[in-house]
């Protein structure tokens, strides 16, 4: 089982910001800017490469409560999901990075 799958499980312990029947979000244990949180549809899904369209219409929705509750809708965020080697994926379980708190819009690992 992935390493997500068993946070889901309660298996892994989480730092959680929001849930539902659906999705799960957590705060990074790594995080890359003052607020780095994931989000992630409990049921096993590799990657956004697999996944049928519909799902991103809840997760959307899903995305904008966590957006709310962290109070950073007025100040803004960014969301990143990496797919595969070369997006840098490191976890094989479906997740949104949400990077906010202070200025996060530069293209990390970007060439000029
Ligand atoms: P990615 O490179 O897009 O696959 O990102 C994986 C992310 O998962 C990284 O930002 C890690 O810091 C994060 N991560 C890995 N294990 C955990 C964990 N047990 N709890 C919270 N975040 C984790």
């Amino acid at each position: 089982m992935c390493i997500f799958c068993k946070i889901v499980n309660n298996e892994i312990p989480n730092n959680t910001v929001l849930e539902n029947d659906e999705f799960l979000c957590f705060h990074d244990i790594n995080p890359a800017a003052k607020i780095h949180v994931l989000i992630i549809p409990k049921k096993h899904y590799d990657s956004f490469d697999v996944i049928e369209p519909e799902l991103m219409s809840n997760m959307t929705k899903f995305i904008h409560e966590v957006a709310s509750k962290l109070g950073v809708r007025e100040s803004g965020y960014r969301i990143i999901t990496n797919i595969g080697d070369h997006g840098g994926q490191e976890v094989h379980h479906l997740h949104i990075h949400l990077l906010a708190g202070e200025y996060v819009g530069r293209l990390v690992g970007a060439k000029k």
